[in-house]
């Protein structure tokens, strides 16, 4: 097949948690799920104790312990591979975690496990369908590790032992300042003294005991041309003598480890054959070149990471797929859900709703006088059957204090005792949510009247400059009947 298990390297991509590459002794950074989803960074766990209570605070997380006991618990089945294919389902108010709970679930998981948020909206895009759009998230949710095991050089060479000059090998050795490349030529083997930056070209290419190297003289490029029993006619380069290399363990197994998501592999091997460079990823933009990601495509790509799982070259890690206001979705979107569910290759799923009964969308049938199944959250009753429903409950004063506080920390805010309490005032009347988008924009009305604290009249301004979702509706409300809208809208 010719599927690559590459990861795109270049090109627009939506993936929330691009791949990665690792390599288990020089570890590449793992890419912060706190530094995507800013809004959440005091979050860094469910804040549970070792048996699973939760913490008054834990990892950034305040309150809401029923529902962080629910995941912990949750966690476990997953942990120990008893994920039958339930998703969870979280409900409770706007602002009370629902997010942050999921994300806490991810992070638990493991920092190289995939966390692909979504919302349902998402999926009414007037170019891709609907179901392509979720597909595309489940895709992005289940990681792929890939283990490769090469034999790279890392030991060093400093002398010879006249036993080990006997032995007529190939091989390559290195010393604190330079590298010696055993090269066997029809004249015999000859050791090369090379400079560091060829060591680099071998390991780029991979060089391994035995391989017979071609080095070109003026670039210093290094090229395989076979292994130690051919003959490397081609070199051109000056070599001072001939003197066999030792045997010895000069070279060492190291295991590379790739993570990668599904959606990498989808969009590797959708991508045009041809330049990977800027230039020709761009040219294929402006032409539109990209090719579909096709359903033939994804079945392709699932049998080769099929056969690479069964071959224990690749371990499948499944993700969390979050869903928020999955009262968005429609009936197709469900049934599409549904059957996702059942796939061997699914994520964790997680759905939210902020809402309480409501009509299943794509249920209504207009002209017929139908005006829809109404159904908890919008979700229809087979689903919700399937799902572990998790509530979460609104905030009390103390609990929105302490958020606020631990985000003022994360953020480097100083706020004054009275704009805490107003400000966890705020969160009670309105959201917790609206609270914490008040401090960087308190932060800087403060700066600007030469002030590094928040203090109160910081946040009776932005009182005065923004409304939170309440006072919005309240206006409204306010000016219905007066036509103070419909005589801007007709202007
Ligand atoms: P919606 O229904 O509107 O989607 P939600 O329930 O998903 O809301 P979040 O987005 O998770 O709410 O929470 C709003 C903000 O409050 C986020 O910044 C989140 O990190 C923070 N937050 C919510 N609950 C807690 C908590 N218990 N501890 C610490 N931070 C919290």
């Amino acid at each position: 097949s010719d599927v690559t298990m590459a990861p795109a390297t270049a090109g627009p991509s939506t993936t929330p948690a691009p791949a990665t590459t690792t390599s288990s002794t020089n570890p590449a950074p793992v890419p912060n799920k706190d530094s995507r989803i800013h809004t959440h960074s005091h979050i860094k766990g469910l804040g549970l104790s070792p048996e699973g209570h939760a913490l008054p605070t834990g990892q950034g997380f305040v309150g809401q312990a029923q529902a962080r006991e629910a995941l912990g618990l949750h966690l476990g089945l997953l942990r120990s591979g008893k994920y039958s294919g339930r998703p969870l389902l979280l409900v409770g108010p706007p602002g009370t975690g629902k997010t942050a709970l999921s994300l806490a679930l991810s992070q638990e998981l493991g920092a190289r496990v995939p966390f692909c948020p979504m919302v349902g909206s998402e999926v009414f895009s007037g170019e891709v369908k609907k179901t392509e759009v979720l597909s595309g998230g489940f895709r992005r949710a289940i990681g792929l590790r890939i283990k490769e095991t090469k034999e790279v050089y890392e030991g060093e060479v400093t002398e010879l032992t006249p036993a080990e000059a006997e032995n007529p090998l190939s091989g390559y050795g290195k010393t604190i300042s330079h590298v010696i490349v055993g090269l066997k030529t029809a004249k015999g083997t000859k050791q090369l003294r090379l400079d560091p930056t060829i060591y680099e070209s071998l390991q780029k290419e991979r060089v391994v005991v035995g391989d017979v190297i071609y080095i070109e003289a003026n670039t210093g490029a290094v090229k395989r041309v076979g292994r130690s029993d051919a003959y490397a006619t081609e070199y051109d380069l000056e070599a001072e003598e001939y003197v066999p290399l030792p045997k010895g363990d000069v070279h060492k197994r190291k295991e590379i480890v790739q993570d990668v998501t599904l959606h990498d592999l989808d969009m590797a091997n959708a991508r045009p054959q041809g330049g990977q460079d800027i230039m020709s990823v761009m040219g294929q933009l402006v032409r539109g070149g990209r090719t579909e990601i096709t359903d033939k495509l994804r079945r392709e790509i699932n049998k080769v990471v099929d056969r690479y799982i069964e071959q224990g070259v690749a371990e499948l890690v499944p993700g969390v797929l979050f869903i928020d206001e999955v009262h968005m979705l429609d009936m197709e979107c469900f049934t599409f859900l549904n059957r996702a569910l059942e796939s061997p290759m699914s994520p964790y799923v997680v759905l939210a709703s902020n809402r309480g009964n409501c009509v299943i969308r794509g249920t209504e049938t207009e002209g017929l006088g139908q005006a829809g199944i109404v159904s908890p959250h919008g979700i229809p009753m087979d689903l919700l059957d399937r799902c572990m429903i998790v509530r979460t409950y609104p905030y009390k004063r103390d609990e929105v204090k302490h958020v606020l506080e631990t985000r003022c920390r994360v953020e480097g805010l100083d706020v004054s005792p009275e704009a805490l309490d107003k400000l966890a005032e705020e969160g009670v009347n309105s959201s917790l949510r609206y609270a914490l988008q008040l401090l960087t924009p308190a932060s800087i009305i403060a700066k600007m009247s030469g002030r590094n604290q928040i203090d109160v009249q910081d946040i009776g301004e932005m009182n005065s400059l923004f409304l939170d979702a309440k006072r919005s509706a309240g206006v409204l409300l306010e000016q219905e009947g007066k036509g103070a809208w419909a005589t801007y809208g007709r202007r």
